[in-house]
């Protein structure tokens, strides 16, 4: 093998893992903003449902006060009764007496209602409570770490640029502009790679039988794919001793 295409290989590998720093770097703070986001949600809908649960409560109290007016309304009757004087206004005021028996009643099934459903939600928010809680420890953590993973990922790509642009001053200008070519087509993918089979290592064309006889015999030339144009090496398989 060239050996211009061991550095070739080594810029390869390094702007391979640039490609991909790039793009981690670009999405880690969408990823970070959307966790934050997501945890703050979380915060303000138990602060909405802790409300509700006040006012449900709230509710339940002002029954209760509605409920004892009316026992106090109704023992007054009862006393008022004994002064009755005629038939029909004891017939008033039994009919008072039984109305207010009623709605006391239909008081007592809407407050006893309430309190099971207040009991409910009270069971159902602690739990939301601390899973929120959780949720905010572990949102801090993943920020933090996001931040760090971002500082890292910038001083590795520094250090990448610095190594990228030595290799490169190392290399003959002719194959350093090939590289740069090669780069600027397969921006992600490799630009070098191992004849394996008689194929091309990425596109798979079949390399021509002369083409492929050629690189066995002189192995220390420049071989491109004759389909995308990447470079080729090839390395005689080792024979295995039977
Ligand atoms: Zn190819």
């Amino acid at each position: 093998m060239l050996p211009e295409l061991s550095s070739i290989a080594k810029l390869d590998e390094l702007d391979a893992e640039v490609h991909r720093l790039h793009s981690r770097l670009a999405e880690l703070p969408k990823l970070a903003a959307a966790r934050k986001k997501a945890s703050e949600e979380r915060r303000k809908h138990l602060t909405a449902e802790q409300g509700r649960l006040q006012a449900l409560d709230k509710e339940r109290k002002q029954w209760e006060v509605g409920i004892q007016v009316r026992q106090d309304k109704a023992a007054k009757l009862k006393k008022q009764i004994e002064q009755a004087s005629t038939e029909a206004q004891l017939a008033a005021f039994q009919k008072e007496i039984e109305y207010l028996r009623v709605e006391i009643g239909k008081d007592e099934d809407r407050v006893l209602a309430r309190m099971e459903e207040l009991e409910a939600l009270e069971t159902a928010l602690r739990a939301e409570q601390s899973a929120t809680e959780r949720d905010a420890r572990e949102t801090a953590d993943l920020l933090r770490s996001a931040e760090a993973e971002y500082k890292e990922g910038q001083e590795r790509l520094k250090a990448d640029a610095a190594s990228r642009q030595s290799l490169l001053e190392q290399l003959p200008r002719e194959y350093a502009s090939l590289y740069d070519r090669l780069r600027k087509k397969y921006k992600s993918g490799p630009v070098i790679t191992e004849v394996t089979e008689g194929s091309c290592g990425v596109c798979q064309m079949v390399l021509r039988p002369a083409f492929f006889q050629q690189m066995k015999m002189e192995p220390d030339a420049l071989y491109l794919c004759e389909e995308c144009g990447r470079i080729l090496h090839y390395n005689a398989p080792i024979p295995v001793r039977g």
